[in-house]
C-alpha cells in the first residue's frame, strides 16, 4: 500500500515498550482511549474502552460471587472520622490517605467525614444492627463503589486518588467458615485473571510486613507484567474477631454466651484494568482477551465506491445476523484502511475481519488476529462457526503466552548473594526458601528493592536464602507495583 509510512506513523506516537515502560503504559492507556487525566489531580476519566474492561470484569466477578451466596449492598460513602479512630491499627495504617469534609451546609462541621477509603468501620457498625443470634449468620455482603485515598504519586488506572472497586465483607460464627471464605473469595479473583483477562497469578499469603493493616493475615494473587514487575491484582483478609472486638459486634452463640462474629474483607479493583494493559500489550498497543473485551471483532470493509459499498453492505447483512452473540463493530468511517487497522490494533481488538470487492467475488474475508496478525480467508457462509471458535483459541494462546512469559521470568534462588546478582540484571519473580523474619525482607528489599509477594503452598524447604537459618516457608519475591 502506498500510504504505509504515514500509517506506520501513527503507532509511531507511542513509546517503545522496550525501552520505555512506564512511558509506553501511558501512552497506550491514553491513546488507545482507556482513561485520561481529569480536572481534578490525581483522578482520572475512565473513556468507555476502559470503563467497558472494567464492567466485564465486573459482571464476571458479580456472578462468581452470587453463585457463592454473596448479596450486594450499598453503605454511605462518606465515614464519620470517630468510626476509623476505634480501630487504631487500622488508622495508623491509613490516616495519611485521608480525604475529610470538614464543611458542609456553609458550616464548620461537628465532626470531620471521611471520604471511604474502605468500608470495614461501616460495614461494622451497621451490622450491629442485624446480627444479634447465631442465626442471622453468616452474613455475606459485596458493594461495588469507589474508594478516595490521598495518593501523591499517580498512574492511570494503578494508582488514583479514587478507584472503582468492589468490597465484600462477611461475618461468621466460627474461624473455620471465615477462613474457607477467604480462600473461596480468592480463587474467584484467580478464575477472572486466569479464565477471563488471561493473566496466570501465584496465590498465597502475605507476609506479615506486606499484609492488610488489621487483618490477622491477608492472601493475594500476583500477576507478572511484560516489564517483569509483580502486580497484586486482588486480596482476601481474614480478621478474626479484630473488627467486631473493635466495633462492639457481638451475637448470641449456641450456647447462649455472647460472641464476637469472626470477619473476612476482599477487593478487586480498576486496577484490573491496567493490569491487562501490562501483561499483553505490545509496540503496537493494547491487546484484549477475547471473553473480557468490549468489541471481540472489528469489521473493516474496504470500498472504493458507494456501489462497492452497497455490495459489502449486503453480505455482511447476513453474517452479522449469525454473529449476534459476538461484539461486533463495523468502521464504516471514510478513512484509509490501513489508518484503521492500526487503530484498531492500537485498541486491542482480538479480531478483524477484511472485506473487500475482491474478496466478495471469492465469496469470503480475511480474519487476522492481533495476537500474531495470521491471517486467514474464510468463507463468508463458515464465519458464524470460525468467529466464536477463533476468540475462543485466541483467548486459550494469550493465556498459554503469558503463562510461558511468566516460566521465563522465574528463578528458584537459594542465596542473598544469587538474589542480588539477579536483581542487578533483570526482573521476574524468585523463588526461595524463607525463615518469615520481617528483618530478612528488609535486608532484601534494601539490596535489591524486591520484596516479597506470596508465600506458596508448598512444604519449606533447606535453609532461609537470606540469613541460613531453618526455613519455614517458601516465598515469592519480586519487583512490584
Ligand atoms: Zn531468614
Amino acid at each position: 500500500m502506498k500510504d504505509e509510512r504515514d500509517e506506520a506513523g501513527f503507532v509511531k506516537d507511542i513509546r517503545k515498550q522496550s525501552v520505555d515502560f512506564p512511558g509506553w503504559y501511558q501512552d497506550v492507556v491514553r491513546k488507545a482511549e482507556l482513561a485520561d487525566y481529569s480536572p481534578v489531580r490525581g483522578c482520572m476519566v475512565m473513556r468507555p474502552l476502559g470503563y467497558g474492561l472494567w464492567e466485564r470484569i465486573q459482571r464476571a466477578l458479580d456472578d462468581l460471587f452470587k453463585q457463592t451466596g454473596v448479596e450486594n449492598w450499598y453503605f454511605p460513602a462518606l465515614i464519620p472520622l470517630s468510626f476509623l479512630e476505634k480501630e487504631q491499627e487500622h488508622v495508623e495504617g491509613f490516616e495519611p490517605e485521608f480525604a475529610m469534609v470538614t464543611r458542609g451546609g456553609g458550616k464548620e462541621l461537628e465532626e470531620p467525614l471521611v471520604l471511604r477509603p474502605t468500608s470495614e468501620t461501616m460495614i461494622a457498625s451497621v451490622l450491629r444492627n442485624y446480627i444479634h443470634s447465631y442465626r442471622d449468620l453468616p452474613v455475606l455482603t459485596n458493594q461495588w463503589n469507589n474508594v478516595f485515598r490521598w495518593e501523591l504519586r499517580t498512574r492511570l488506572f494503578l494508582r488514583t486518588m479514587e478507584f472503582l472497586w468492589q468490597e465484600g465483607h462477611t461475618f461468621h460464627e466460627t474461624a473455620e467458615e471465615a477462613e474457607a471464605q477467604v480462600l473461596e473469595k480468592l480463587e474467584c479473583y484467580r478464575v477472572i485473571a486466569e479464565d477471563w483477562c488471561a493473566i496466570p497469578v501465584f496465590k498465597g499469603r502475605k507476609s506479615e510486613t506486606e499484609k492488610f493493616a488489621g487483618a490477622q493475615y491477608s492472601m493475594a494473587i500476583e500477576g507478572i507484567m511484560r516489564d517483569g514487575k509483580a502486580l497484586q491484582m486482588g486480596t482476601s483478609h481474614f480478621f478474626g474477631q479484630n473488627f467486631s472486638r473493635a466495633y462492639d459486634l457481638t451475637f448470641t452463640g449456641r450456647t447462649n454466651e455472647l460472641q464476637h462474629p469472626y470477619s473476612t474483607s476482599w477487593g478487586m479493583s480498576t486496577r484490573m484494568v491496567g493490569s491487562i494493559v501490562m501483561a499483553h500489550g505490545d509496540d503496537s498497543g493494547l491487546q484484549l482477551p477475547p471473553r473480557i473485551a468490549p468489541i471481540q471483532l472489528v469489521i473493516v470493509p474496504i470500498f472504493r465506491s458507494d456501489a462497492e459499498r452497497a455490495q459489502i453492505e449486503a453480505a455482511l447483512a447476513p453474517v452479522l445476523r449469525s454473529l449476534a452473540t459476538i461484539r461486533v463493530r463495523a468502521d464504516w468511517r471514510q478513512e484509509r484502511p490501513g489508518y484503521k487497522f492500526n487503530e484498531w490494533e492500537l485498541k486491542g481488538v482480538p479480531l478483524r475481519l477484511e472485506i473487500g470487492p475482491r474478496d466478495l467475488a471469492k465469496g469470503e474475508a480475511s480474519l487476522v488476529r492481533r495476537l500474531d496478525r495470521v491471517r486467514e480467508p474464510v468463507k463468508l457462509g463458515e464465519l458464524e462457526r470460525a468467529v466464536p471458535a477463533m476468540l475462543e483459541s485466541i483467548q486459550t494462546a494469550m493465556l498459554t503466552r503469558a503463562l510461558e512469559f511468566r516460566k521465563a521470568h522465574t528463578v528458584r534462588l537459594s542465596s542473598l548473594e544469587e538474589m542480588v546478582r539477579h536483581f542487578e540484571s533483570s526482573t521476574g519473580f524468585v523463588i526461595t526458601p524463607w525463615c518469615q523474619d520481617a528483618a530478612c525482607e528488609l535486608t532484601v528489599k534494601d539490596r535489591t528493592t524486591a520484596t516479597t509477594r506470596v508465600i506458596l503452598d508448598e512444604p519449606a524447604q533447606g535453609s532461609c536464602a537470606v540469613c541460613g537459618r531453618p526455613a519455614t516457608a517458601t516465598v515469592v519475591w519480586a519487583k512490584a507495583y
